[in-house]
């Protein structure tokens, strides 16, 4: 079926208006009309090739929510009508450890919801700005929130697993007190679950228009990192960071201010290394610094569950797909409270 979708057709390109086409659902796979796709800071970097690799026409969009509008004959979880959402993952080999234990996200064959190997055309994955995806029903998560906070749930599939993933990884709860910083898409649905979960919530954004806003998501203490003074009075006093910043920037200023035995995960992903941090910095109070990369399905639907549970979606900005281009221009000033999403009714017009 060939339906309406925005993309870019080169790395300089700015994103336009493309008809692609989607296969017809086979026995296990799901097909969604999808209401609304957030726009991922993932989604700049790839379409414009700053992770190199990028195979064009690229349709972006990994924050993917809809309803079913067919299902294949082997599908059992999923049926006609139900609200749906999909990640950033689309397939994986499902016999690897990785599979088995449920972290698809770690399979070497995992399969992106766009720039992915797959047989359908064009030989790579489309993501979800466009009308309608098909995707094998492994991935297809169940959203239990009211219909009417679509539009808001749709940035979990991405910003809400991956910070999500590493907070329960790294065992953050009430005893806890928490940095995440950079305040954009992921770092606030950051600062919403490591307080849903319990912890000392302390924020560290470069704007200080965001100030008060952190707060209102659930920030128990906001720190202006810019400002080293306000940075001092916090050195060796968190137990867990969670670094979601966008670009290369000092790591051992947040480095330092964690306890003995403290970790930092970066789940942020620049287009160029940061400056590789101060040993003494780790091995002075044995501090850990980490990684971590979305969450495997099961996790995902247990956050969906989680934040259906309590209440919590993203802060989003709504557009429509021909705002898109300005939307990542803002995005790049971290202009954005605090997830773009796409309303995808308006690729019909
Ligand atoms: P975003 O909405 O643009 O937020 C990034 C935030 O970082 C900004 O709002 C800003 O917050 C802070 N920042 C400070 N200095 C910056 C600079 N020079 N350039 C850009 N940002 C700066 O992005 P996002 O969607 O949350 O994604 C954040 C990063 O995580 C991206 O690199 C993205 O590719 C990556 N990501 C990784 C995974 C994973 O699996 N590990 C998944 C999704 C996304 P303040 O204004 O508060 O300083
Ligand atoms: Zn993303």
């Amino acid at each position: 079926m060939t339906i309406k979708a925005y993309g870019a057709r080169a790395s300089n390109l700015a994103l336009e208006p493309l008809a692609i086409t989607r296969r017809a659902p086979g026995e296990h796979d799901v097909q969604i009309d999808i209401a609304y796709c957030g726009v991922c800071h993932s989604d700049l970097h790839q379409v414009r090739s700053e992770w190199a690799g990028t195979l064009y026409p690229c349709v972006p969009g990994h924050e993917i929510v809809g309803r079913v509008s067919a299902v294949g004959a082997h599908v059992s979880g999923h049926k006609v009508g139900d609200l749906v959402g999909v990640g950033c993952i689309v397939d994986s080999c499902k016999h690897c450890d990785e599979c088995e234990d449920g972290l698809e996200n770690y399979c070497d064959h995992m399969v992106g919801t766009y720039n992915g190997p797959t047989p359908d055309a064009p030989g790579h994955t489309l993501g979800g700005y466009s009308q309608q995806i098909v995707v094998h029903e492994r991935y297809v998560l169940r959203v239990r929130h009211p219909e009417t906070q679509l539009a808001s749930v749709a940035p979990l599939l991405c910003a809400g697993i991956t910070t999500y993933s590493p907070l329960r990884h790294w065992k953050v709860g009430p005893d806890h007190k928490v940095g995440v910083v950079g305040i954009g898409g992921l770092g606030h649905m950051g600062i919403k679950l490591a307080n849903a979960m319990g912890a000392h919530v302390v924020a560290f954004t470069t704007s200080e228009s965001k100030r008060e806003a952190a707060r209102a998501l659930g920030a128990h203490e906001v720190v202006v990192s810019r400002n080293a003074d306000e940075m001092a009075a916090y050195a060796g006093s968190l137990d867990f960071i969670l670094n979601t910043v966008a670009a290369p920037h000092d790591l051992d200023a947040f480095l330092a201010l964690l306890k003995r035995d403290g970790t930092m995960t970066l789940v942020g992903a620049p287009a160029t290394p940061h400056p590789s941090p101060e040993v003494f910095n780790l091995i002075t109070k044995r501090r850990s610094l980490a990684g971590s990369m979305i969450g495997g399905i099961p996790e995902t639907q247990e956050m969906l569950d989680f934040c259906a549970e309590h209440g919590i979606v993203a802060d989003i900005e709504m557009i429509r797909a021909d705002q898109i281009n300005e939307a990542y221009e803002r995005m790049l000033k971290g202009d954005v409270k605090y997830r773009y999403v796409i309303d995808c009714a308006s690729l019909a017009a």
